[in-house]
């Protein structure tokens, strides 16, 4: 008796159709078998998969069983020859792998026929099975672009959302009451620095029992504070669409999204566990003989305990190795006073801050209008061909001016595009005020801020660890551009303008940094 496997295969879309089922298909090819008088010996059935031979759990496991009887001789039967791969070159490959197991292929729907017109025939018909399933996709696609242009967010949905129906939008992400406002909470407060750092929002997620208190991963955290759609916003470059503004319902404002992802873009000060506020220099200033950062002890003496920062290199040639805490504190402290600016240099730089921060207000709403007149013309151009249009009947003429009409919907759409970070409001008075407070007096704001921002003062100062000698104290060090208005003031007014204008863009990369310092101070308050 002839022995016989049966492979069966149904894809996700299939399953909601009726008729393509698992047992129909089975129940087909036991019936063909029965007529034909073969045993089955195996059925192997592949459910849901996407038709990549390599997903294709129940075809590896056909494979192995011919591998594993290779003496036997096989019927492999199988419903429907477009069903057997998902493209021409997966059926070649699978028909070439199957042969060499000493089998015979037989379909329902197709009479495999070991000629040049045979194999030519079998190639077409799965090439049109390719073709079909390509072209269904491409429709699945264009309806999916059609619903995400007009703010409806098509895939996934985002942690904390389900789909759900609704009358007027159709299918709509929309959130869970319960696990929304855990994640609402989340962001919130990493927005305005309750959180300080991813870890600190998977911390608060788990306290919360977000998920039930499963654990959560870091990157699951920083995949929420990334996502737009929790503000109601969404772009996909992919399928050309451009950021826009969404239906559904959003859990946090566009600015509160703004302010995490410039949150996430700030160089994060980390406070180690070995940092203490005893010792807010650690990090900070490195030995100048040898490089390596200071590390900090007590040391203890006759009547107490004295403190001190050291270098911990074996083969350093430092003598003393080690420097009273309040040495080094102290003239760090000096430093920093050397920075101070002066009045006259206040006022410059608070004009040019000024008229900088006003200029850019200026532009954005000079962007606004002019983007508001290019919108009418374009809606206006659309209009008058899309009316001619409707007044002509010469093919050639119509087939033109919706070529026309799509390039400036095209453009219509360029100009929708959000300008993302103007939209942040800047509070001038404020700002000013704040940086220039700081830059006259440094060294008071260092001696009051706690260890945390100890450390942020001093990126905003000098951006790296500094050298220092007992005896050579700080000498030459390398300060930011802010840092440096000191020596630039001494040297005239002219030199301080010219110096201020060259390096005006990473001026004001710096006082986002300062600003950044306060809103630290006012979190922690
Ligand atoms: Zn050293």
């Amino acid at each position: 008796m002839q022995k016989a496997l049966i492979y069966c295969r149904v894809s996700s879309e299939d399953q909601k159709k009726n008729g393509h089922g698992l047992e129909s298909q089975e129940s087909r090819c036991r019936k063909y078998a029965k007529e034909k008088k073969y045993v089955v010996e195996e059925v192997f059935s592949d459910q849901a998969v996407s038709g990549g031979l390599f997903e294709r759990k129940a075809m590896q496991e056909l494979l192995g069983y011919l591998k594993w009887h290779k003496q036997e001789h096989f019927v492999i039967i199988f419903d429907d020859l477009k069903r057997f791969a998902r493209d021409v070159e997966i059926h070649i490959k699978l028909r070439r792998l199957i042969q060499t197991y000493n089998t015979t292929v037989e379909c329902l729907n197709f009479t495999f026929e070991n000629s040049p017109e045979g194999r030519f025939i079998e190639v077409v018909i799965a090439a049109q099975g390719q073709l079909e399933r390509e072209q269904n996709q491409r429709q699945v696609i264009q309806k999916m672009t059609v619903r995400m242009e007009k703010g409806y967010w098509c895939f996934q949905p985002p942690a904390g959302y389900h789909y759900k129906k609704c009358k007027v939008h159709g299918k709509l992400i929309s959130p869970k009451s319960k696990e929304v406002t855990i994640i609402k909470q989340a962001l919130e407060g990493f927005a305005h620095g309750r959180l300080l750092n991813q870890k600190q929002v998977v911390a608060f997620l788990a306290k919360k029992g977000y998920r039930g208190g499963k654990p959560i991963h870091l990157s699951t955290a920083k995949a929420m504070l990334q996502q737009s759609l929790y503000a109601g916003y969404y772009e996909y470059p992919k399928w050309n669409i451009a950021w826009r503004k969404a239906k559904h319902k959003a859990i946090i404002s566009l600015s509160v999204y703004m302010r995490i992802q410039e949150r996430l873009s700030e160089k994060m000060i980390v406070t180690k566990k070995s940092d203490t506020p005893d010792f807010p220099l650690r990090g900070l200033a490195s030995c100048c003989y040898c490089g390596k950062l200071f590390t900090s002890s007590y040391s203890r003496g006759r009547n107490r305990y004295y403190p001190l920062y050291s270098c911990n290199d074996k083969n350093c040639t430092a003598k003393p190795k080690y420097i009273a805490k309040e040495k080094l504190e102290m003239d760090y402290i000096d430093l920093l006073d050397t920075c101070k600016i002066q009045p006259n240099c206040a006022y410059v730089l608070k004009g040019m801050l000024i008229g900088s921060y006003k200029k850019q207000i200026d532009e954005i709403s000079d962007d606004r209008i002019d983007i508001q007149t290019k919108k009418e013309a374009l809606e206006k151009q659309i209009e008058t061909l899309t009316d001619r249009i409707s007044k002509t009947s010469d093919e050639f003429l119509i087939v033109n001016y919706e070529k026309k009409i799509n390039q400036l919907y095209g453009k219509l759409k360029e100009l929708e595009k959000p300008t993302q970070t103007k939209e942040i409001n800047i509070d001038i008075g404020t700002a000013t005020q704040k940086t220039i407070e700081l830059l006259e007096n440094p060294a008071i704001y260092w001696k009051e801020a706690d260890l945390q921002r100890k450390k942020l003062l001093h990126h905003i100062a000098f951006s790296s660890a500094l050298p220092y000698g007992k005896n050579e104290g700080f000498g030459t060090v390398r300060k930011t551009v802010l840092f440096s208005l000191k020596e630039q003031q001494d040297r005239g007014k002219s030199y301080l303008v010219r110096y201020l204008r060259k390096n005006w863009n990473q001026i004001l990369k710096e006082i986002q940094n300062i600003q950044w310092f306060f809103k630290c101070q006012k979190s922690l308050s």
